[in-house]
């Protein structure tokens, strides 16, 4: 049998940009996010507790500030995407999730949260708190306080960080690739999928490349990087393809997926 994220009871799920935001119009895909939150709230129905890593805000605010989608955009410029699009993107997870009775909580995070010992404290209780109370907390970076310097600058580490901090047993990579494979499969097409690792070898993180997308800022290395201290802080990692409906049940039902399973047996 297979790994499932339906066996984890403490589950962080990331949502990248590219998933999330609409290539086209710039907007919000509703009825993907629709289809997703209802598996979340399915689970939080069964007693597990969820936690939401979005990116999207930065995605968001471009458009609306209309700032091209393509053009690089100075720090302040991304700083402003960000202020704008973190709201419409807190007001669509509270839109939706309101509707079900379930309180959603936002919580921003810098580096320094995770690497100053007294913040990383007072950040874990503040989650922990919003999980004991039943909420579910919708987190991202700080992007607007948050310079080049001290980001984390992808939501993939961002989220192993908050697998780490609040001791969480499954964290879900949803991203715009399947997995973890040999090579870039979109240039090399003898890259074969690597459905499990159990453990992170040099040559695995050469495998990598450089595969950054055009929406999010995570490429493959951000998301071995992301494993690595998921697997160090006893979590279970899963890096999946997100875009279908219905994205967790497809990582269970599927096993073409990359699973990160540490030491502990799980
Ligand atoms: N924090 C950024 C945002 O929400 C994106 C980070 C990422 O690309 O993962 O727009």
């Amino acid at each position: 049998m297979f790994h499932q994220v339906a066996h984890g009871q403490r589950i962080v799920i990331k949502i990248g940009s590219s998933l999330l935001v609409d290539h086209e119009t710039g907007l919000i895909r509703r009825e993907w996010l629709t289809s997703l939150l209802n598996e979340i709230i399915f689970y939080w129905q069964q007693g597990k507790e969820m936690i939401i890593v979005s990116s999207g805000a930065i995605a968001l605010g471009r458009r609306h500030l209309q700032l091209g989608d393509r053009a690089a955009l100075t720090l302040p410029q991304k700083q402003a995407a960000a202020a704008v699009g973190q709201i419409k993107l807190a007001h669509a997870y509270q839109e939706a999730l309101y509707a079900q009775g379930i309180t959603v909580a936002q919580v921003l995070l810098t580096l320094d949260d995770s690497q100053n010992a007294e913040r990383f404290a007072n950040a874990k209780n503040t989650l922990k708190t919003l999980l004991e109370l039943q909420a579910i907390p919708v987190i991202n970076e700080n992007d607007t306080v948050a310079t080049a310097e001290i980001r984390f600058g992808d939501n993939d580490r961002l989220a192993a960080c908050v697998a780490h901090m609040i001791e969480a047993d499954t964290l879900v990579l949803l991203s715009d690739i399947d997995g973890f494979y040999t090579a870039n499969p979109q240039v090399d097409q003898t890259a074969v999928l690597i459905r499990e690792v159990r453990e992170l070898t040099p040559e695995m993180m050469a495998m990598a490349g450089d595969s950054a997308t055009e929406y999010g800022s995570g490429g493959m290395i951000t998301k071995l990087a992301a494993a690595k201290m998921a697997m160090e802080s006893g979590c279970r990692m899963v890096i999946a393809a997100g875009k279908h409906m219905s994205p967790l049940r497809r990582i269970d039902t599927s096993e073409d997926n990359t699973w990160f399973i540490p030491g502990r047996a799980f």
